[in-house]
């Protein structure tokens, strides 16, 4: 028998993978060996999520994995007031935790390689879009410049040996576009510390897994088509690594035939429109992964393409433009398939 999992409607991969003759168990209530998976499917930051793990711990290590998320969700949700990055950003300043801190690291880290494309304070940007609070907007031009005087990094005051960060006026930021990618990885983590055999988690269509499937064959994540959310673009077959995908149609409003987007481009405040549908990165670092969905799918091809061949020791791409067209970079092309058309990148 094969199961066929699937993220959510609103889940930018399919997880494919056949299960083999695993049966699912209800949350961690089931005695798990090998063989079995245990599975556990949760609502947290603002997505439907799965987890499963197969091994003699695997229903431990899933709970482990919830308990994670629903810590990691508290602290770093936008969404909620009490949340710690509320605190900071409504307060300018504050000594933060070893998880904050450990992402504004990377964000900040992320934001330098990739010229700005990533950058964690557009969040006034994403509240002036309505994009914070569901209250879809189009802001007048005279706002988004104004907006766009606090957006950059740049204006952080980051002290990484006492975690203090401190914003600058009028600014505030959002782990939104890494949030998914840190927690995917501290999974991984997890599934280290119980001894799993293998496992998965898919955070709202962002996949990430661990050691390959308990038949030892590669997992097999699908890349939504992006025009279509009942299509599958592609597949990739993995093992340990993040499938991270960043698509303009995951979150988005219509005004006027315009349909406006999620991911914003810090340079001009507006949703990008690079010409790409989606970005899916492959890479081992989920938050590498995460940051870099979002940042590439600002660039454009041609500067994603430039960027991966500095960078291709760290990750992998999949790059969907708006016409359909599949670019897909060298690291790994034999083990994308799809049945249509694809290009694949070469190192030089
Ligand atoms: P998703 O959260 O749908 O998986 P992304 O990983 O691309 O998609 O993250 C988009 C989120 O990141 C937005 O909801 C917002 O919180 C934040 N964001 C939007 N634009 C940027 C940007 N240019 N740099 C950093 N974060 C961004
Ligand atoms: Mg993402």
């Amino acid at each position: 028998m094969k199961h066929r999992w699937i993220a959510g409607a609103l889940a930018a991969c399919l997880l494919l993978a056949g299960c083999g003759e695993a049966q699912e168990a209800s949350a961690g209530s089931a005695q798990a060996d090998a063989a079995q998976a245990v599975s556990k499917e949760l609502f947290a930051m603002d997505t439907y999520m799965t987890v499963t793990a197969y091994g003699e711990n695997g229903a431990q290590a899933v709970d482990a994995a919830q308990e994670e998320i629903e810590r990691l969700d508290a602290l770093l949700s936008t969404g909620s007031s009490d949340s710690e990055v509320s605190a900071l950003n409504a307060a300018g300043t504050a000594q933060l935790s070893d998880d904050s801190a450990a992402l504004v690291s990377r964000a900040l880290a992320i934001s330098e390689s990739t010229g700005g494309a990533f950058d964690i304070t557009v969040y006034p940007l994403m509240q002036a879009w309505g994009f914070a609070d569901d209250a879809y907007r189009v802001p007048p031009d005279s706002e988004l410049a104004a907006l766009l005087a606090r957006v950059g990094s740049g204006q952080l005051d980051w002290d990484e040996d006492s975690g203090t960060l401190t914003l600058g006026e009028g600014q505030a930021i959002d782990f939104g576009g890494i949030a998914k990618g840190y927690t995917s990885g501290r999974i991984m983590a997890l599934f280290d510390e119980y001894s799993v055999e293998s496992g998965m988690v898919s955070l709202g269509g962002n996949v990430h897994v661990y050691g390959a499937k308990p038949d030892g064959s590669r997992w097999r994540v699908g890349i939504q088509d992006p025009a279509d959310s009942g299509e599958i673009a592609g597949v990739l077959e993995v093992t340990d690594c993040a499938v991270i995908t960043s698509g303009g149609y995951e979150r988005c409003f219509e005004q006027d035939g315009t349909t406006y987007h999620h991911i914003l481009d810090p340079s001009t405040g507006r949703p990008a429109d690079s010409g790409l549908a989606s970005v899916t990165i492959v890479s081992a670092d989920g938050t590498l992964a995460d940051g870099l969905s979002t940042a590439l799918f600002v660039m454009g091809a041609a500067q994603a393409v430039e960027y991966w061949r500095q960078h291709a020791d760290e990750f992998d791409a999949v790059l969907i433009a708006d016409d359909g067209t599949i670019l897909v970079t060298a690291g790994i092309a034999d083990v994308f398939s799809s049945d249509r058309p694809f290009e694949t990148v070469a190192q030089t």
